[in-house]
């Protein structure tokens, strides 16, 4: 179905994502759901972000790329993805972090990143505006170095995703997951429409973790793939990051009562809108679990 292998036998095997049917009471769901389990990849490198990186990966090493640099916020899980991902495979990473105050020992995610010798560049949010530039300023006369967009968000990005279909053996109704840019929900539908006839009728619904639904309502048309992707903007929670106490307790509910992690940044923002809105299609609903379980450990949730 795919061109590529998967990188398998290797630190990051896809393998290690199966797919189980649990039933915690807190979900509501009368037989449970599915939930494919990205989060099994690495722990640290996990779920979309690996899907994302793999074919940015695969392309460096091919042509010799010794450098990546990309971007993020302190709380990024595509840079510790990154940092964690280059240290394995022998390439050197640096971002640009936004916010120009910042050190590695400032939180959990930073510090990570630095544990794997990823080289921090902090920048103010006004420079950080300009990543074409940054970027520039730095790297542009230097070879053999790769720019990574911010949340592995590329063509590349969405080609790892896409496999992701062809490693189900049968064709749920729905696939719900956390979107932020998008580009997991356009490499899902990407994959659909490769797939098998059996996939003709399954759709994307794409939980918007933060108020830029119409945006990524774009690029899914821009994408060609509108007729599969459902953008349900009604779980953003007031914005990125942003939370409250019912969402905090259903996160925790749903830990202790699966054994499973998620964060209240992403994915209990897509397993709460399971909950209050497509319980009734849960019989042939598939969870992506997209990992960033890093996420719970955050000092502000800690103490919530
Ligand atoms: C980055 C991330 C997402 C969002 O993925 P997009 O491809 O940007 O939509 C969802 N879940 C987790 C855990 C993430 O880290």
């Amino acid at each position: 179905m795919n061109q590529y292998p998967a990188i398998t036998g290797e630190v990051f095997d896809t393998r290690n994502s199966v797919l189980q049917r649990i039933n915690p009471p807190c979900l509501d769901c009368p037989a449970g759901i599915l939930i494919k389990r990205d989060d099994l990849i690495h722990p640290i490198v996990s779920g979309n972000k690996w899907r994302k990186l793999e074919y940015n990966i695969r392309n460096a090493r091919q042509n010799g790329v010794s450098q990546l640099v990309t971007f993020g916020g302190a709380y990024s899980n595509h840079m510790v993805a990154t940092a964690c991902a280059g240290a394995a495979l022998g390439i050197k990473t640096t971002a640009f972090v936004r916010g120009d105050e910042l050190h590695a020992a400032d939180n959990h995610y930073l510090y990570t990143a630095s544990l794997f010798d990823m080289e921090l560049i902090p920048v103010d949010r006004e420079a950080y505006r300009n990543k074409t530039g940054l970027f520039e300023s730095r790297f542009g006369d230097k070879k053999n170095v790769l720019c990574v967009p911010e949340g592995g968000a590329n063509q590349s990005g969405a080609e790892g995703v896409k496999r992701i279909i062809s490693e189900l053996n049968s064709a749920p109704d729905f696939i719900v997951h956390a979107s932020a840019t998008a580009t997991t929900a356009i490499g899902l539908a990407q994959g659909l429409e490769a797939a098998g006839p059996e996939f003709r009728k399954t759709k994307i619904i794409a939980v918007a973790v933060l108020k830029n639904a119409s945006e990524q309502e774009t690029k899914i048309r821009e994408a060609g793939v509108s007729h599969r992707v459902i953008v349900d903007a009604a779980f953003d929670f007031g914005g990125y990051a942003k939370t409250n106490s019912e969402l905090m307790d259903f996160c925790r509910d749903f830990i202790r009562q699966t054994g499973i992690l998620i964060d209240p940044v992403y994915t209990a923002k897509a397993l709460y809108a399971i909950k209050n809105r497509y319980a009734k299609q849960s019989e042939s609903l598939m969870f992506l679990h997209t990992g960033g379980t890093l996420g719970i450990f955050s000092d502000r949730f800690r103490k919530d």
